[in-house]
């Protein structure tokens, strides 16, 4: 069978891809029936201070529990969502629901959110940031925008012009999964970049791979020379916290500090203990 593809191309689809593109489908329309319904929910993972260990900001990280299927993986559902154009109605979700979230918290931390490579692509993304900072009334020097280094090369100039505008706005801008995608160096130069995420394979290997810490050191030591704010992605071990202090990483994020969870398990930390515990006691002494 022959389809109609984009532009010009004939696309030759088989049975498979048939199925294939019917799963997609099904589930795009699932995760958009989820968004309308408020099914969707975000969880928070704490990032840290190195050093104190004390929690400076979280990033928001997307859940879908299908009625069905059950929890369907971000890297699951997330390409589906960016080849069917889903992902900027969703992203916006994502960004909103943030900002109106973190906007409550009586210590005013950081959260990141992140931002598809099909986001970035459009020409009114800077002002849908705006609007929903607006809205929300969150400080944009507490939102973050994570973004990948393959996300800008597609089209860099429109990319870089986008991002010049968010910054603008006082947002910050993060790279994250640095060194697994193209010409890193390059896109620190020529992008308004605040923050570097080295990609959790790299902290993953720290203990077992010379070249995994020689390549850890040079990206901290970068960060430093850049006066860009280097934080370790997927830290699950005391050996790779001991490692990332001695190196002087800036900032940790991984199992070993915190999951993501629903914001209600981090609490004390977005609302700080003692006010809680005084709303419990007060709550208590009107309920006996
Ligand atoms: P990411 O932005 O690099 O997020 C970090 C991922 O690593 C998260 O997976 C997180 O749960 C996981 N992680 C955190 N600490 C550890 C650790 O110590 N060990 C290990 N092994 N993993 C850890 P998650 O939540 O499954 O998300 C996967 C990816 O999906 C994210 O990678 C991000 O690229 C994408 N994603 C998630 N939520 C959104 C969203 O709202 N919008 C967009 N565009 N992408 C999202
Ligand atoms: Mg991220
Ligand atoms: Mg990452
Ligand atoms: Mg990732």
């Amino acid at each position: 069978r022959v389809k109609q593809g984009g532009g010009n191309h004939l696309v030759f689809f088989s049975p498979e891809m048939d199925d294939e593109y019917r799963y997609k489908r099904q589930l795009s329309g699932a995760l958009r029936h989820a968004m309308d319904e408020n099914a969707l929910e975000l969880h928070y993972q704490p990032q840290c201070n190195a050093h104190s260990s004390k929690i400076i900001g979280f990033e928001a990280l997307l859940r879908w529990h299908h009625p069905e299927l059950g929890q369907v993986p971000p890297s699951r559902f997330i390409p589906i969502a960016e080849e069917t154009g889903l992902i900027n109605p969703l992203g916006e979700w994502v960004m909103r629901k943030a900002c109106e979230e973190a906007v409550t918290w009586t210590n005013p931390l950081g959260i990141a959110v992140n931002l598809s490579a099909v986001q970035l692509q459009n020409l009114d993304l800077a002002q849908t940031v705006a609007g929903i900072l607006d809205e929300t009334g969150l400080a944009p020097e507490r939102l973050e925008l994570e973004i990948t280094e393959t996300a800008l090369i597609h089209n860099a100039s429109r990319s870089r012009k986008i991002l010049t505008e968010i910054k603008a706005l006082g947002v910050r801008i993060a790279m994250d999964d640095f060194g697994t995608g193209y010409s890193s160096l390059a896109t620190l130069q020529n992008f308004p970049v605040d923050r570097i995420k080295i990609d959790q394979s790299f902290i993953a290997r720290l203990m077992a791979s010379e070249q995994a810490v020689a390549i850890v050191r040079a990206v901290i030591n970068l960060g430093r020379d850049l006066k860009l704010e280097v934080i370790a992605e997927g830290v699950e071990t005391e050996d790779q916290v001991a490692f990332l202090t001695a190196n002087d990483c800036d900032a940790v994020q991984g199992y070993k500090f915190g999951h993501p969870r629903p914001i209600a398990d981090y609490q004390t930390t977005v609302s700080g203990t003692a006010v809680a515990a005084q709303h419990r006691s007060i709550a208590g002494i009107g309920s006996n």
